[in-house]
């Protein structure tokens, strides 16, 4: 109890002091206002504080910083990495060697990791793509998504790992939050390695379907891939990510907004690293002879209803379907098979193999041996205090 408040009670009846333990509560007065005890309204003296829980909550995040994890999968030359670079305005391949036809043959999937820290208005931002470069270009496609199932299978057993191991309060949560899926423009619907893909890891992560160069068909064309595309997806028991249900008491603009987002999947996207005048005004667009196609203009295409979703409306629902659907799936079958392990041989073995430690680099190293010497010199000054306590 602060000493304020232990020298007024001496000078006021109990009441009065909850009535002043109330004030101190609702609002950050001066010292000398809080020394004149002022009479609280009635619906006042109810407040107890908790309304300042989201606050709270909020400056701990932001000061925090968030992270994201998106991967991006599909044929290579579906505009990708030009994709990526436009819904957040960095450059995240200026290293990337193309291959030409002949090394692409024996190329095998790989898994490349992008990681950015952006910042908008204090709130930083820790992105990390993950690319899948090689998926789907090789002769024999088969079980091509394989690497990308593993790898996604990898972060979460690292994560459970993390989660059950003594340093939880540093763990790095490397789960994928989101897969955007580009599909070609070129097809009469989904390829069998379309279906193949998102059925392999549906379980695993949130997939959010795109049609890639949407400037390569009309609108009338467009609504046809569309629907072909959703029937296939029912079709074959695709689970893409779910835009969630709106909240009833949520004004008519928003939940008109989400009526068009849920209608508009799959998002045809069109992507450019270019800027370039359009009716006298800088735009991200690609110009054509006969003219400009505007990457923001919502009667173009649909990446700022992409963007809208990803970013600003569902990206922490994204993380937490990741969190609370996908990674406890993982963990429930983890443990399951711990269980059955465990019954069947009447003993703990972990189905999850055990990494061997990383060897200390020559700096840790030096800092281990300068920690133990501080701890040696620390017991060595206690046992000398010991021995004077004894002897007075
Ligand atoms: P990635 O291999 O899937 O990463 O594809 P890139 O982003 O490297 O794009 C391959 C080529 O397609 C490049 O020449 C891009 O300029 C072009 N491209 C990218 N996005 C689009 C788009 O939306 N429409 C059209 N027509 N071309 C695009």
């Amino acid at each position: 109890m602060s000493t304020g408040l232990r020298y007024k009670s001496k000078l006021v009846n109990p009441e009065e002091k909850q009535e002043l333990l109330a004030e101190r509560l609702l609002s950050p007065r001066t010292q000398a206002q809080r020394s004149h005890p002022v009479k609280l309204k009635d619906h006042e003296k109810q407040y107890v504080g908790f309304a300042t829980l989201p606050n709270q909550v909020h400056r701990k995040s932001v000061k925090k910083g968030f992270d994201f994890t998106l991967m991006v999968a599909g044929e290579s030359g579906l505009g990708k990495s030009t994709l990526v670079n436009s819904l957040f305005l960095t450059d995240l391949y200026k290293d990337r060697k193309l291959l030409n036809a002949e090394e692409r043959i024996s190329q095998t999937v790989e898994i490349l990791k992008h990681t950015v820290d952006i910042e908008e208005k204090g709130v930083k931002l820790k992105l990390t793509i993950v690319d899948t470069p090689g998926f789907g270009d090789a002769v024999n496609n088969t079980e091509c998504w394989k690497p990308i199932t593993d790898y996604i299978d990898q972060q979460f057993e690292q994560y459970f790992r993390d989660e059950s191991g003594l340093n939880r309060k540093n763990i790095q949560d490397n789960r994928v939050h989101c897969c955007l899926y580009f599909i070609s423009p070129f097809g009469h619907g989904l390829r069998p390695v379309d279906v193949e893909f998102m059925k392999a890891l549906h379980e695993k992560v949130n997939i959010v379907p795109l049609i890639a160069k949407a400037d390569c068909l009309i609108p009338s064309e467009i609504r046809k891939l569309k629907e072909r595309i959703r029937e296939e997806i029912d079709k074959f028991g695709i689970k893409v990510y779910q835009f969630p249900d709106c909240d009833s008491d949520e004004d008519e603009e928003f939940k008109q907004q989400d009526r068009e987002l849920k209608e508009s999947a799959p998002f045809a996207v069109i992507g450019s690293n270019t800027v370039v005048e359009a009716k006298g005004q800088r735009v991200r667009g690609r110009l054509y002879p006969w003219g400009i196609v505007e990457v923001e203009n919502q009667a173009h295409c649909d990446f700022v209803k992409l963007r809208n979703m990803l970013i600003r409306t569902h990206m922490h629902d994204l993380k937490d379907v990741t969190c609370d659907v996908h990674y406890e799936n993982y963990r429930a079958q983890c443990i399951q098979q711990m269980t059955s392990k465990l019954t069947q041989d009447n003993r703990i073995e972990s189905p999850i193999p055990i990494l061997p430690l990383p060897t200390p680099d020559a700096e840790t190293e030096k800092l281990i041996k300068m920690k133990d010497e501080e701890l040696r010199r620390m017991q060595e000054m206690l046992q000398k205090m010991q021995q004077q306590m004894q002897d007075q």
